[in-house]
């Protein structure tokens, strides 16, 4: 069956209109009888806003204030028992909601904030990998889930959306293991795809007014997308954003083609029923999308030279670099692939290519863009 998702054109970030966007796209969903479907009276909704680290009111690494008020004024309407929260990658999660403006937003409106600090250890038995879980209490907690991710690009997933977004719901450090866990591309798929069905995510709408182009999902460029993708399928919004941002087949950003190839959700564009704006009209044809990140050597040793010749790695521009150790700190293999070592005058990091599992945690969390998805010269004529 053909998953319905709303496509909605909002040029920018007054409240007033994003929350008369949003009610239109639930009244192309299916209006009031599907709201009260998805939010039963007296439930207590979870909104996991994008988080990532520690960032200024209107960066485009989180989840925008203006957006996150929007949505609030919606669903009040339908609960009095908001609960909003994330776990960043780096950081407190108290103090990027602060700073992002999300928290004042909360008090305002007797939403309550939920650090994602305690834990619940939960089994899924019909996982397509992993079935053994720890995650945020209140993710599992929560009758309704509402994912308010952001439209960006992704060093080692390509792309970040509603289906990355609740990697958010593994407490702090722990996300860092998963990395060594799912020390390629396809696992990691697999792992976020069996997360969200462990902690039900029932809704997203998708942050995508100004979204991120190049080297995300830090360290990108503000792209006005003018764009809220909202509906109850996590592929099917993403495969919608994905397709504005230039993929004809969303099976390009190798999550999806998982998700597709595995029955999880729907992916092709024949499967997906855009309705609002027409998909053609907000297509920006020159969206940076992020270097190819594939992750096709796993980590045998045999395929280690082969990897290091062609696979993409941690590329570091030595004049941004601060010095701040963050890259070494995130790095989530043992032993860490990252030395710190000086050079002219400065402590930079130094990568050792052959056990590095490129999760490009270091790129996602340097606070300075100073590490990118750099490629190599095969690896450039290969991907060709
Ligand atoms: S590369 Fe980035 S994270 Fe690493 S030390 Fe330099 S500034 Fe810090
Ligand atoms: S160096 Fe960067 S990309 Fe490589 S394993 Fe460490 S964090 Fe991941």
């Amino acid at each position: 069956m053909k998953e319905k998702v709303a496509l909605l054109r909002c040029e920018n970030y007054d409240v007033r209109l994003i929350e008369n966007k949003i009610r239109e796209g639930f009244d192309l969903l299916g209006g009031e009888g599907f709201v009260k479907e998805l939010i039963p009276e007296s439930s207590k909704v979870l909104l996991k806003p994008n988080l990532l680290s520690v960032e200024e009111e209107n960066s485009p690494v989180v989840t925008n204030h203006a957006f996150f008020e929007a949505v609030v004024r919606v669903l009040k309407d339908y609960t009095e028992d908001l609960v909003f929260g994330d776990s960043p990658g780096f950081g407190s999660s108290e103090k990027a909601a602060q700073k992002a403006g999300l928290m004042d937003v909360a008090k305002r409106y007797g939403v309550k904030f939920d650090p994602f600090v305690e834990k619940v250890s939960l089994e899924l038995k019909d996982a397509m990998l992993v079935k053994n879980w720890e995650v945020a209490k209140i993710a599992y907690e929560a009758d309704v889930l509402i994912s308010l991710p952001k439209l960006k690009t992704h060093g080692m997933m390509y792309f970040t959306g509603a289906v990355k977004n609740q990697f958010g719901c593994i407490p702090g450090t722990q996300k860092a293991l998963w990395h060594t866990r799912m020390n390629n591309g396809e696992n990691f798929a697999k792992m976020l795809l069996d997360l969200n069905k462990l902690v039900g995510t029932d809704f997203a709408i998708m942050d995508g007014i100004i979204a991120m182009e190049g080297n995300g999902p830090k360290s990108g460029t503000p792209k006005k997308m003018d764009s809220i993708i909202m509906g109850r399928s996590l592929t099917g919004v993403d495969s919608t954003a994905l397709r504005i941002i230039g993929y004809e087949d969303p099976r390009e950003v190798p999550q999806y083609k998982i998700a597709h190839d595995n029955g999880w959700g729907n992916v092709l564009p024949e499967d997906i029923d855009v309705i609002g704006e027409d998909l053609q009209d907000m297509k920006a044809a020159d969206f940076k999308k992020i270097r190819r990140t594939n992750e096709i050597f796993g980590n045998s040793n045999g395929m280690k030279l082969i990897k290091n010749l062609i696979a993409p790695y941690p590329k570091l521009t030595y004049e941004k670099c601060i010095s701040c150790n963050r890259c070494y700190e995130v790095c989530p293999e043992k032993p860490k692939v990252i030395e710190m070592v000086e050079k002219k005058g400065k402590s930079v990091p130094v990568f050792d290519k052959s056990t590095c599992i490129r999760c490009f945690c270091c790129q996602e969390l340097c606070p300075v863009g100073a590490l990118e998805v750099g490629e190599t010269l095969l690896g450039k004529i290969i991907y060709k």
